[in-house]
């Protein structure tokens, strides 16, 4: 009995001396982001093209406001987003994907505003800019609002006049980049919009949204989030990042 004994310890503690792999927020960025998942020292790291390592969790506990300020690229994946049907978000704070890590989007998409590879495509009917690194999920997404078109002619309107995409600049009122910056979000049309700072009286946050399903699935089916996904409302805004919208960047456990 004793050498089956032994064989049987022996496989456990292989088992548990089987290093844990990077949390799947991390394990998967390579797939979207030119980052590589490093063991460092003090835990998880994510290693940046330029070869500097940042922490994937610095472990700290963060106010909202903080979480916006100074995330970690952990931070960046609460709340999680939810795709499906379009429905009027009332908890507060509830902005997933508002809170971005910027060492990683200027990894990808530039620092400066010379940096920034920008080209132009035609989006029903007006010229605009996108980062050459989304160029290829914007044109399908293009392809299926197409298809959306097609199928209902309300859905047009929504899609002209668009406020914008490229534009190196901070968000109003803050120190922050906006994701406009790196050519990774676009404005539909604005008149036809509902955005939370144009609100009077700017509390509580009463979300509104005229945006139809089929334009936010069609951006969401190719990685871009929605701005009608926030509490702090902003339904003309679509910006990839599609690490939000990849299931094995939630990991096993998630819904
Ligand atoms: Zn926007």
């Amino acid at each position: 009995m004793l050498p089956a004994l032994v064989l049987a310890t022996v496989t456990a503690l292989d088992g548990g001396a089987e290093p844990a792999g990077p949390p799947p927020g991390l394990a998967c960025l390579p797939k979207w982001y030119p980052v590589k998942a490093v063991k460092a020292d003090a835990g998880w790291a994510m290693r940046l093209p330029d070869g500097t390592t940042v922490p994937y969790d610095d472990g700290k506990a963060k106010t909202p406001a903080e979480l916006v300020e100074s995330p970690d690229m952990e931070d960046t994946y609460g709340p999680p987003y939810r795709q499906g049907p379009i429905v009027p978000v009332t908890a507060e704070n509830d902005g997933p994907g508002r809170v971005r890590y910027y060492p990683l989007l200027e990894a990808a998409y530039g620092s400066s505003k010379r940096q920034v590879d920008t080209v132009r495509v035609t989006f029903f009917g007006k010229h605009v800019m996108v980062h050459r690194r989304v160029l290829e999920p914007f044109n399908r997404v293009m392809a299926r609002l197409d298809e959306a078109v097609k199928r209902d002619g309300s859905v047009l309107p929504f899609l002209q006049k668009v406020g914008g995409t490229f534009n190196w600049r901070k968000i109003s009122d803050t120190d922050r980049r906006s994701a406009h910056s790196y050519g990774i979000s676009i404005d539909l049309n604005v008149a036809r919009s509902n955005y939370w700072e144009w609100q009077r009286p700017k509390a509580p946050l009463v979300w509104k949204n005229r945006f139809p399903q089929a334009v936010v699935d069609a951006f969401e089916a190719e990685g871009f989030i929605w701005g009608g996904r926030w509490d702090h409302y902003d339904t003309m805004h679509f910006e990839y990042r599609p690490e939000l919208l990849d299931p094995a960047c939630r990991g096993p456990a998630s819904p």
